[in-house]
């Protein structure tokens, strides 16, 4: 496994470049013995690792990032949640499977909502609402069936349109939506900074600490640029980086995916954002999502690139498009920060998740809904491993990703479907 093998971004979070610096826990150096070594500090890792020391207090843990907490896809995000999954417009048939996948968002969002009012984590968290939103006569569509979707599921729910929308979110550049009243929105960057820094100190946290090499034994032996460390049980919670120690190779496709906030703006500017929190969410996949961010700035979120970032230039203007075409009036604001971040991509959309070999363990492929997910299954995942349970009832109600095309298919594939699915999201974009 080489260096570049885990992302290495080279712009800088904007979330992050928005909040106090943080002083980095130091990289591991020299010999280190412990019971279970976490790869990865985003929602999965910290998840396990608080979990794994509920169950074993007296075990050691360690968790390895390669980058530092607040510039890993955990930051990179738009800071969406909400307790309920996000299918909601599941056909009738799969009502079923539906309870139970809220069942198992509620318990990944109460472990993750129970961790902030321990610790006392500050990071702007609002109960905003859900809201998605059409700019296209296909999207309103799509929202007339989730519509139907929020009153089978008995979700508390209202039903946009222009009008509404306007009056939220000051642009009328679409047609209809749906608010279910259970969303939320955070600062992504301060919430898994919050988490890593609570974690309880019998967990060790080493920053900047990338894992280069994995040996397969008993105890397995992770090697990182200035450490060796061994372990008897290994749980990667690197997402799609689990491809480049040789996992998963199959099922898992790494998307970037981009986003901006504007410049803070002056008062008679900021006053067209709206008067309350909100985010809006698109409703077509490849669409662009947009939120309010304090009382005077906006992001937002667009674009999708296949295992590479696209060049800093294509995506700023990109970005800088979708801001002013929705709010046209605020053409003069530019994009403060603008980054990217990466994300497991699954053809199903179920995870990679569970056992790979004795004593090693993994989970990847949330799919862009990471922060409550990624929280569920890294709990889950520390179930597993010292309660021996062997979490069927899960296994069973994501299901599992199927496998992907090998390369060149999987690239022609990719860019294939992208471009129908860009020119049929159209405005949505
Ligand atoms: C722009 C963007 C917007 C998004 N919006 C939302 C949203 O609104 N809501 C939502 O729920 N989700 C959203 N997501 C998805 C969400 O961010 C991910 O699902 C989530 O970060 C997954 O968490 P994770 O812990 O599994 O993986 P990650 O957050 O990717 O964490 C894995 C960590 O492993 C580290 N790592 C990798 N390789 C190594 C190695 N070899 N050694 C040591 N460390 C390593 C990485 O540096 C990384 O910090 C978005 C993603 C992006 C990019």
């Amino acid at each position: 496994m080489s260096q570049s093998a885990f992302p290495a971004y080279r712009d800088q979070c904007g979330w992050n470049a928005m909040l106090p610096p943080r002083q980095a826990r130091p990289h591991a150096v020299g010999s280190i013995r412990v019971r279970y070594a976490v790869v990865g500090a985003g929602y999965t890792g910290l998840a396990a690792a608080r979990r794994l020391h509920e169950l074993d207090p007296d075990a050691s843990i360690a968790v390895l990032e390669a980058s530092s907490v607040g510039e890993g896809a955990s930051a990179r995000n738009s800071g969406f949640m909400t307790p309920n999954d996000s299918k909601i417009g599941l056909s009738t048939n799969e009502m079923a499977r539906a309870e139970q996948l809220n069942a198992f968002s509620a318990e990944g969002f109460s472990y993750l909502t129970d961790a902030m009012k321990a610790g006392g984590i500050v990071c702007d968290l609002e109960r905003s609402g859900r809201v998605t939103a059409a700019a296209t006569d296909l999207g309103a569509d799509k929202i007339h069936s989730m519509v139907e979707g929020a009153k089978r599921h008995g979700f508390a729910h209202q039903a946009l349109d222009r009008e509404d929308l306007a009056g939220l979110i000051g642009s009328r550049y679409y047609q209809c939506g749906l608010r279910i009243e259970e969303g939320y929105l955070l600062q992504p960057a301060a919430l898994v900074r919050g988490l890593a820094d609570t974690l309880p100190d019998a967990v060790r946290l080493y920053e900047n600490t990338p894992v280069l090499e994995l040996q397969d034994g008993a105890p397995w032996v992770l090697r990182t640029p200035e450490a060796v460390m061994t372990a008897d049980v290994v749980i990667l919670a690197t997402n799609a980086a689990i491809k480049h120690f040789g996992f998963w190779r199959d099922g898992l496709v790494t998307i970037y995916t981009f986003a901006g906030i504007s410049h803070a703006m002056a008062e008679r500017d900021a006053a067209r954002l709206g008067t309350k929190p909100w985010g809006l969410l698109p409703a077509h996949r490849l669409g662009t999502t947009v939120r309010r961010v304090g009382a005077d700035r906006l992001m937002v979120r667009s674009l999708y690139a296949y295992e590479k970032p696209l060049a800093p230039l294509q995506v700023q203007e990109a970005l800088t498009g979708c801001f002013h075409r929705r709010y046209p009036d605020l053409s003069h604001v530019p994009l403060q920060y603008i980054w990217g971040g990466t994300t497991a991509l699954t053809m199903n959309g179920s995870p990679r998740w569970g056992r790979i070999k004795p004593h090693l363990y993994g989970s990847a492929g949330c799919n862009g809904s990471g922060i409550v997910k990624g929280t569920l299954l890294g709990k889950r995942l520390a179930e597993m491993i010292v309660t021996g349970d062997p979490q069927d009832r899960l296994q069973a109600v994501y299901g599992r990703a199927n496998r992907i095309a090998p390369e060149p298919f999987r690239t022609i594939g990719f860019h294939a479907i992208s471009a129908y699915q860009r020119r049929k999201a159209g405005l949505e974009m």
